[in-house]
């Protein structure tokens, strides 16, 4: 694979263009294209400037392969190919306060949780900062979003991988994403998901990057939560809890937890009291979501009863809490379910014409 132009900031690429021997507002012309979602070879400089940076760099680095509309409410989910041919997902979700692209960090994860889809294979490569932005500059193209009227205004990374795990391309895709001058984002408006790698959040507090910290808990317990990820073995939850406060102390931001509700697990009345316990008084928001269920996985899902039966204890004892709808159920499900559908469809076309060919 060559390099990835996106991956620069906008003063590595007017060291860029100047090494090239081109005046400092090229570099402005081809940032400000690019943060348009053109390709190398659309943007509007010359023949020869294209090609001197098609020879270094990759011309599409993220492309739109497949998109699924829902039917029930409009939400878009990609397919993107990336240009060594791996792929990744993403998906457009509609709010009234505007549209959320929910992007993804690396293909594949290793994080190994047992209710998620994108770690079935485990990690393939983490994703450039570049690779991570494009996801959005394109969409946002694709929708007819420009620079001044943008059609993605809200980031999640939600998507497959994990964020801390690839800690460097995800800060820097970070500072690009809210530059000024690019697509310019409000870090209010980005919320990054971690399974809880407590050094990297710890770390992560002093970047300067307020945004909305969000941590996936899914159990009140340490030997509870060892049963679903494997990365409590790492970190206990305590220690989660002191990361999330020492964030909030640094940024002043409150924290989000996840909590997805899986029958027989997690689900209980008593549950729900002990994580009221565990959260009480903390500026902290629970989102519970019914956990969407894997084909590969075991685990299973509540009924929307219980889910509003545990929120309503969460509420009784004073913890703010929400049960997200869960958006685009039509159209492939949780977190890494679209690739490795399209992986295994694809595989079995590969198995049909070798059947057909041997
Ligand atoms: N690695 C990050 C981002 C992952 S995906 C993290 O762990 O937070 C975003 C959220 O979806 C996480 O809270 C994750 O635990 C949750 N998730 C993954 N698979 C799910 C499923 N099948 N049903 C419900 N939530 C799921």
């Amino acid at each position: 694979m060559k390099e990835i132009l996106q991956d620069l900031s906008r003063e590595e690429l007017i060291a860029l263009t100047e090494s090239l021997g081109e005046k400092k507002f090229r570099a402005e012309q081809i940032y400000l294209g690019l943060m348009q979602g053109k390709k190398i070879s659309e943007l509007p400089v010359s023949s020869a400037l294209r090609e001197a940076l098609l020879r270094r760099f990759e011309d599409e680095p993220v492309k739109i392969l497949e998109t699924f509309v829902s039917a029930a409410d409009g939400t878009k989910k990609f397919l993107f190919a990336l240009a060594d041919g791996n792929l990744v997902e993403g998906v457009l979700m509609r709010y009234e306060y505007g549209n959320t692209q929910c992007v993804s960090t690396q293909v594949g994860c290793r994080m190994g949780c047992k209710f998620c889809a994108s770690t079935l294979n485990g990690l393939v490569r983490n994703l450039t900062a570049g690779e991570i932005l494009s996801q959005i500059l394109v969409v946002n193209r694709a929708e007819g979003g420009s620079l001044k009227k943008r059609a993605v205004t809200n980031a999640v990374l939600m998507g497959s991988g994990e964020p801390f795990d690839n800690y460097d391309n995800v800060v820097k895709f970070l500072r690009n994403l809210t530059r000024e001058g690019g697509i310019c984002m409000s870090a209010r408006n980005i919320s990054l998901s971690t399974c809880g790698l407590v050094p990297e959040m710890k770390r992560f507090a002093a970047e300067g990057i307020p945004l909305n910290l969000t941590v996936s808990l899914h159990a009140v317990a340490d030997e509870e939560r060892r049963r679903t990820m494997p990365v409590s073995n790492r970190y206990r939850i305590a220690e989660i809890l002191e990361a999330c406060a020492h964030y909030f102390r640094r940024t002043g931001r409150r924290y989000i937890f996840e909590y997805s509700l899986i029958a027989g697990e997690n689900c209980d009345e008593e549950h729900a009291l002990a994580l009221a316990a565990l959260l009480k008084g903390k500026p902290c928001h629970v989102n519970l979501i019914r956990l969407n269920e894997v084909k590969e996985r075991s685990l299973r899902t509540v009924t929307e009863k219980d889910a509003y039966r545990f929120l309503g204890v969460l509420e009784k004892n004073g913890i703010s809490a929400t049960l997200r709808r869960s958006m685009g159920g039509d159209i492939g499900g949780a977190c890494g379910q679209l690739r490795a559908s399209y992986l295994e469809k694809n595989a079995a076309a590969t198995d049909r014409a070798e059947e057909i060919r041997s």
